[in-house]
């Protein structure tokens, strides 16, 4: 379906859809946005009002920032009134994180902020850049009844459109490079753009955009490994104004329960350290009190991340921790879904 004279904003920020080949070095490096739109005559026949932003120079994004994170929500503040969607290029290896970032970020969205990018760049004749750019663009411009269909923050990929902050990278070989384990996408694109108009989070009635734009990155993600010992321990919560960990667990939030391992985290508590756990596992959900060993934690004063991603995880406390909370108000926010990125039933 056309979707004659709706305004769309690209944020071009890198990655390998707009990438070429460097003749001297052979590795693959950016080009600039005016050659991504050659490579797309088909869409400037459909209606659309397309504008872009490009990043100057185009970033892998292996690069991104806080920073970064901070100028692309800066660019869709500034623009919010000005278009019915947002496409954001991006690539694919921390696409993740960026979209799990916006989603915290951009407080009371309204509109589709869709992220996309490819494994193949726009010149290649094999690439999967061209269908994922357009889906994109056709999904950030989708309305009913004069309103957006999709107005979260998610990522497009290979046919799939995925809650940003549910999505994570999965695969570095195939198209299918993403994947929401733990919640149903939200379209799905064959012969039609089907969308699952169920599991879209709908915004308050009046709502007004906010950004945050302060984000703590004195945190870390403490991936548990059978034979971590207390000075590896020491060394992450040792580390100077650490205000959060990450605690990524066994199954479903699992950790060793001895002594030297369960003191260290009860000494980080202690010194207001914010603890949260969530599942080396991709699929389901952390039970804190299944096992004996995650009752422990829990007991201690460890939040359950439920089914968090990583990404979202790290990000929503780099965006709480920014905000000026106090550590109760920080652990009670990490406790509920704010922006659909946990399951609790
Ligand atoms: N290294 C690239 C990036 O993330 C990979 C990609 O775009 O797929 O920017």
């Amino acid at each position: 379906m056309v979707q004659e004279g709706r305004s769309i904003l690209l944020i071009y920020t890198g990655g390998t859809i707009g990438m070429h080949e460097d003749p001297v070095k052979g590795a693959l490096k950016p080009f600039d946005f005016t050659k991504i739109m050659q490579h797309l005559p088909e869409i400037r026949g459909y209606g659309y009002k397309i504008e872009s932003v490009s990043f100057d120079p185009p970033i892998d994004s292996s690069d991104i920032d806080t920073a970064t994170w901070i100028k692309i929500a800066e660019i869709i503040e500034e623009n919010y009134h000005l278009f019915d969607g947002f496409v954001i290029l991006h690539g694919t290896d921390t696409m993740a994180y960026s979209a799990s970032a916006m989603s915290f970020m951009l407080e009371d969205l309204a509109k589709p902020v869709i992220f996309t990018g490819a494994q193949l760049p726009l010149g290649a004749l094999r690439t999967d850049g061209k269908e994922n750019m357009i889906t994109s663009i056709m999904i950030a411009a989708a309305k009913e009844y004069g309103k957006p269909v999709v107005p979260e923050v998610c990522i497009y990929f290979e046919s799939k459109l995925s809650r940003g902050n549910r999505t994570s990278k999965v695969n570095t070989e195939h198209f299918n490079a993403f994947q929401s384990p733990n919640y149903p996408y939200l379209a799905k694109a064959g012969v039609h753009l089907v969308y699952n108009r169920e599991d879209v989070r709908i915004p308050g009635k009046f709502p007004e955009l906010k950004v945050h734009k302060n984000l703590c990155t004195e945190i870390a993600i403490l991936k548990l490994f059978p034979g971590i010992n207390g000075a590896h321990l020491d060394a992450i919560l040792g580390m100077e104004g650490l205000k959060g960990i990450i605690l990524e667990t066994y199954g479903a939030g699992n950790a060793p329960t001895g002594s030297w391992f369960l003191n260290r985290i009860k000494k980080a508590l202690d010194r207001g350290i914010i603890v949260l756990d969530v599942s080396q596992c991709n699929i389901g959900s952390v039970e804190m009190g299944l096992y004996e060993t995650s009752r422990k934690l829990l007991n201690a004063g460890v939040i359950s991340g439920y089914d968090t991603t990583t990404e979202a995880a790290i990000t929503k406390m780099m965006v709480l921790l920014g905000q000026g909370l106090t550590i109760a108000e920080v652990k009670m926010l990490l406790n509920k879904s704010l922006k659909g990125e946990f399951t609790h039933l």
